[in-house]
């Protein structure tokens, strides 16, 4: 059966509001370009959005150096992982990720009568000769986050490419990059580039993450040109709102908004992990990470649960996945620098009265 999706949580289960460390959302809200614009957006209310988001696509276009026919754009970039299940899998079909792979993967796979298959990590990351060796006649899609949620793992562009030229060119290779805007021009994946000339490449992307709009449900994918005719057959037809357009085109041209936040994040995540690695000595261990979060695991006296009600009891949600096989890890967005200093100090606390 289907299990749904597991939200993070915003409110203690009393009721108490919680400050959001659960859901990977920009700890620094949204740019003014994009709140000014999503303003300006709902000034007429009663007109349907553009239902081919054709200014959208010329902005993401632009910015990237795409082909904006190729450009699809989705309520979330949810809508688009479960679209391509929905174009290329079917009962009996396989769908294919790895363990610790992002939770929709298992639902989209399941939603459309296909068998999820699951290949084994290595570290906590991708293992590209693991997912291979799980390929078969009835593989139809392979999706994989990069960086990877929840674990935080980048699979370099070397391991994307060898995964890629694996795979039989009937098999649809889904690359999520929801957490992409944060890595270094040297850390890309490649995958936009392998989209462009592949057959079979289908790269998502979302404005939930590093552009603040999560609230909107925008997202996007690039892919060839019969993918996207696949995907749009399928698709809602107004499924992204005309604020949400607006909102999006102003907040992928905010560069200096989308550099604060990489920076923000970059810095922030590096200090967590260092004051985490500090409690080595408890048991205490983060797993290297690309993206707005780090996966702690917890294997001495303070265990993960045991973390997460302590960060709770102090007004923090954090995430705890032992739906995901990962019972002995907390997963934490990196939040403003008072946020993430207080995180800290909570866990040295458990961890030293544990
Ligand atoms: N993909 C990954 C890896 C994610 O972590 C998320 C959200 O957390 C999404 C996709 C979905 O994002 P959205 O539907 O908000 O675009």
């Amino acid at each position: 059966g289907i299990s749904p999706y597991v939200p993070g949580k915003a409110a203690a289960d009393d009721g108490r509001p919680l400050i959001k460390l659960s859901a990977n959302e920009n700890p620094l809200g949204t740019g003014d370009a994009a709140r000014a614009a999503m303003a300006a957006g709902i000034a007429d209310l009663a007109t349907y959005p553009d239902p081919g988001a054709a200014k959208l696509r010329e902005a993401i276009a632009g910015k990237y150096s795409l082909d904006p026919a190729r450009i699809i754009y989705g309520t979330g970039s949810d809508e688009l992982l479960h679209l391509a299940a929905s174009a290329y899998a079917g009962p009996g079909d396989e769908v294919l990720y790895v363990r610790y792979g992002f939770s929709v993967y298992d639902i989209a796979a399941r939603r459309v009568g296909a068998v999820p298959v699951v290949a084994p990590d290595k570290d906590y990351g991708t293992d590209v000769d693991a997912l291979l060796a799980l390929v078969t006649d009835r593989t139809r899609v392979v999706y994989l986050a990069n960086p990877n949620n929840p674990t935080g793992t980048m699979t370099p562009a070397s391991e994307i490419a060898r995964l890629h030229a694996g795979l039989p060119g009937d098999v649809l290779f889904v690359l999520d990059q929801a957490y992409a805007e944060y890595l270094d021009d040297s850390e890309d994946d490649g995958g936009l580039a392998l989209a462009e000339k592949a057959s079979n490449v289908f790269v998502t992307r979302t404005f939930s993450k590093i552009h603040g709009l999560a609230a909107e449900r925008i997202g996007w994918g690039y892919a060839s040109a019969e993918i996207i005719d696949a995907l749009h057959r399928i698709r809602a037809p107004f499924n992204v709102t005309t604020a949400g357009q607006q909102a999006a085109i102003a907040a992928i041209n905010d560069n200096a908004w989308m550099e604060r936040s990489r920076d923000h994040n970059a810095q922030w995540r590096a200090w967590l992990a260092e004051q985490v690695a500090a409690l080595s000595n408890h048991g205490l261990r983060v797993v290297p990470s690309k993206a707005n979060f780090l996966l702690i695991l917890f294997e001495g006296k303070l265990t993960a649960e045991a973390a997460l009600k302590g960060l709770m009891a102090e007004g923090y949600a954090t995430r705890w996945l032992p739906g995901q096989g990962l019972p002995n890890a907390l997963r934490i967005t990196i939040g403003t620098e008072a946020q993430t200093r207080a995180v800290a100090a909570i866990l040295r606390t458990l961890a030293e009265g544990a």
